[in-house]
This record gives C-alpha cells, structure tokens and sequence, in this order.
C-alpha cells in the first residue's frame, strides 16, 4: 500500500515511522525547503521514506490509497482536496495512531485551556497510580505513543479542530469540551462550522463513554450531540451530575462510583482564577471517570506543577509575586490572567499585537493594577487605549519593564507578564519570550 504523509513536523514523522513498520510505501510531502527539514529527512530516510519537498502542489503529489495529515495542515487545504481527488483514503495523524492502541483514552478539545486540562488530568491520573501517555496537538504526537506501543492504563490527549476534522473511528471513553470562542475564523468559513469540528470529539462515543461539558456554555451544550453520560461542570449553577465551584471548594455529585459529595478545596497556585477553577473541575472530572479515587485528585489539584508561560511564578523579588503568563498572545488571555488576581498588580504589556481592541481590559484595571508597563511595538496603542486609567510607561523592551518594575513593586504585590499579544516584534515565539522574562527576573537576585 502507498501512504502520502501531509506535514513533516513531529507529528508527520512519527506517522511516517508508523506507516513504514506497517509495511507501507511512503511518501512524505512538506511545503518547506529540505534545508529547513533536515531532522526529518535524516530520521526517515534511513527507512526508505521518499520525499516530496518544496511543495505542496496538488499536482506534484503522488497518487496513494492512504494520506495521513499532521495537525498544522489545514483540512481545507488545495494538498488535502487533490489527495482525496485521487482517491486517497484521508485521516488525521491521531485517527491513524488510535488505530493501534490499546488503552483508553481520554480526548480533550475546545478553544481555551486544552493544554492545562490535558496535563491536569495526566497529573491525576499518574497521583493515582496510573501509567499515562500525555500529548497531541501539544507535546508529544499520539503515534508515538503508538510507536512505543505496549499498554499504558490510559493515554491522554489534546485535539485541535483540524484534527477532529480527520477522524473516522476515534473514540475517546471520556471527551472533554473545555469551551467554545469565536477563534481561528480565518481558517474556517464560520464560527459555527469551527464549533461544528469541535464537537465532533463525540461522534463515534457510545453508552458506556462519557462527555464532559462546560455547564456554563451555552453552544456547547448546544452543539453537544452524543450518545455518551454527559457529565457537567459549572462555575454558575450546580448540575446534578458534574461539578460545580461554590466559591470556596469545587464539589462533585453524581459519579459511577461515588457515594457521598466530594468537596475539593485545595488548588495549586497554577489553578488560580475563574478560569483555572474551570479547567480543575474538567479535568477532575475526567480523571475520577477514569479510575481516579478522590484522595488522589485532591492530592494531584494541590500539586500541579501547571505549564510553563501560562501564570506561572517565577521569582519573588521585592516581597512580590512574578509571574510569567507569556502564552497571553491575545487579548482574552490577558483578561482571564487579570482577573485571576486582586492586586495591586503591575502589569507589563505588549509585543505585536493583533489589530484587537484593548478596550475590553478597561473594567478590569481600576482597583486592580497600579502601573501598567508596555513594551513592543503594539506598546504606545496600549497606553493610548488604557493608559487615561492608570499610570502607564512605555519600557519598549522586557528587560527595562523588568527593571522598571524592580523599582516600584512593593510587597505583597503581583507583577504580571501577559502581553496580550504575539511575541514576533522582539522574540521568536512565546516561550522564547517567557523564558526571557524568567532570566531578567532572576537576575534581579
Ligand atoms: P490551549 O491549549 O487551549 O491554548 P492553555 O491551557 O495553553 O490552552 O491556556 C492558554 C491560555 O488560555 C492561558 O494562558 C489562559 O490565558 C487562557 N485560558 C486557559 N484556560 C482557559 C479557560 N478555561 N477559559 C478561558 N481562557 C483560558
């Protein structure tokens, strides 16, 4: 059988290794040059992987039975439509890696906080004991867990809608829909149909699986339709089956094997805000309907680590809190950050903004920060939109904001790095940028 891999990132590699150890014909095609590809072509051509470089028109393509695609190739794309012209059976490279395994999985999507849920859960999961494989759309490919192969208890796995769009049998026994935000509408021909892909994380669930929904979001449970028990979670009310948050702990009823009320009030500082709250109850939820006892969930809540860049402390300088939440490329991350503190906050913003009004952040800075430092080209538009409300003073760069900040905090305060925007003007991507911070912050001692 011949197989075309779409994509030779790590996901388009791994799915080539697989194909080649099932005896597959490949050939692998990306639109860059093989002088960015080095890596994948030197790991794939020992295998006897053809190549198809430079390129991706549709005519160049070779005809094949089988097309894999990796998750940042578009599935709407002209590659994709002339594989399916030609007959080509087209699956996305976690459909052709759940084809091999033999653990339950665990799938988590929506558009907001998909990477924390999926490493909360994997948290759990390993508090209690279990062996687990996180990864996905973030971090490691699932068809290098299927490379790996052996069983894990349960694998753990982060999906984007491109993905979802490219799945014909995927069936996780436990779906999480984190949420569902106007996003990527550049890449769809509307929000509903990029919600529409979302949901499909249900399809192919039956009876015995579960869902785990947002409560609170209306086209969520709108777009919801599965055959699977639907578990809840809820900040706003207080569903019989699920998990809601009274303010003070996160309480779950309903549960397969649960006989009293849970009460969880202990969260790890990388939980902190509404929004952190939200992703605990998801992945809590997950994590009991996969064999998780409650004394180790409410073990693994207080202890998780987080993810790097996503309101993390880094340093304590001053008496005050340093927190690096550099994966805040946009405006809603940086409101959700906001409002995960009190304050008084000093907030460092900016970089290469993404034409976005800042105006939505108004009502959150009066009371709360006490100077806003910006930073980047998009900096002197923030002070423009933001700064009649507090002071505000352009730093240009992170160092100097960093510096500038050194000089004013006082104890007990947070000093907040959540740009609200992309990192290109100065860095090569968020976690460059955060990283960045991290240093400047540790060497004030
Ligand atoms: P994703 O993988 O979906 O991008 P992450 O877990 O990496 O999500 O979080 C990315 C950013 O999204 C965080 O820095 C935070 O600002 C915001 N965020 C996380 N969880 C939520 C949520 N449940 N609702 C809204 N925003 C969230």
């Amino acid at each position: 059988m011949r197989a075309v891999v779409l994509g030779l990132a790590r996901s388009g590699v791994a799915a080539a290794r697989l194909l080649r150890r099932e005896g597959a014909e490949v050939w692998a095609v990306d639109r860059r040059r093989p002088a960015e590809l080095g890596e994948a072509v030197g790991a794939l051509l020992p295998l006897g992987v053809r190549f198809s470089l430079g390129s991706d028109e549709p005519d160049l393509l070779p005809p094949a039975e089988l097309c894999v695609v990796s998750p940042g190739v578009p599935w709407t794309g002209p590659a994709v439509g002339a594989m399916r012209a030609r007959g080509a059976k087209v699956l996305a490279e976690v459909e052709y890696a759940f084809r091999f395994l033999a653990e339950p999985v665990v799938g988590v999507t929506g558009t907001n906080g998909k990477s924390t849920t999926t490493a909360l859960v994997a948290h759990l999961l390993a508090e209690s004991g279990r062996s687990v494989f996180a990864g996905g759309n973030l971090g490691t490919p699932l068809c290098e867990r299927s490379l790996e192969g052996g069983r894990r208890d349960v694998s753990v796995v982060e999906l984007s809608s491109y993905q979802l769009e490219g799945i014909e049998t995927f069936r996780p026994r436990v779906a999480v829909l984190t949420n569902l935000a106007p996003d990527h509408i550049d890449r769809y021909p509307s929000v509903e149909a990029y919600w529409q892909a979302k949901a499909r994380i249900f399809l192919h669930q039956g009876e015995e699986d579960f869902a785990v929904l947002n409560g609170d979001d209306e086209n969520v449970l709108r777009l919801y339709r599965g055959r699977a028990r639907v578990f809840r979670f809820s900040r706003l009310g207080a569903p019989a089956a699920g998990a809601f948050d009274d303010g003070r702990a996160l309480r779950v009823r309903g549960l397969p094997d649960q006989s009293a009320e849970e009460v969880y009030v202990e969260l790890s500082p990388a939980l902190r805000g509404d929004h952190g709250r939200a992703n605990a109850m998801a992945a809590l939820l997950a994590a009991r309907l996969c064999g998780a006892g409650p004394e180790a969930v409410a073990r693994g809540l207080a202890s998780f680590p987080g993810l790097p860049h996503r309101l993390q402390t880094v340093g304590h300088f001053g008496g005050a809190e340093w927190i690096d939440d550099s994966k805040a490329t946009n405006v809603e991350s940086a409101l959700v950050a906001l409002r995960a503190f009190e304050g008084p906050i000093i907030w460092i913003a900016g970089g290469k903004g993404k034409g976005a009004p800042y105006a939505p952040l108004r009502p959150l800075l009066p009371g709360r920060v006490r100077l806003l430092l910006t930073i980047g080209e998009d900096g002197p538009r923030i002070r423009d939109e933001l700064g009649d409300l507090v002071p505000a003073v352009e730093c240009h760069t992170v160092e100097s904001a960093v510096q500038r900040a050194a000089e004013e905090v006082r104890p007990g305060e947070v000093v907040l790095f959540s740009p609200a925007c992309a990192s290109f003007d100065q860095f090569r991507n968020f976690e460059e940028r955060g990283r960045y911070f991290a240093a400047q912050v540790r060497a004030l001692g």
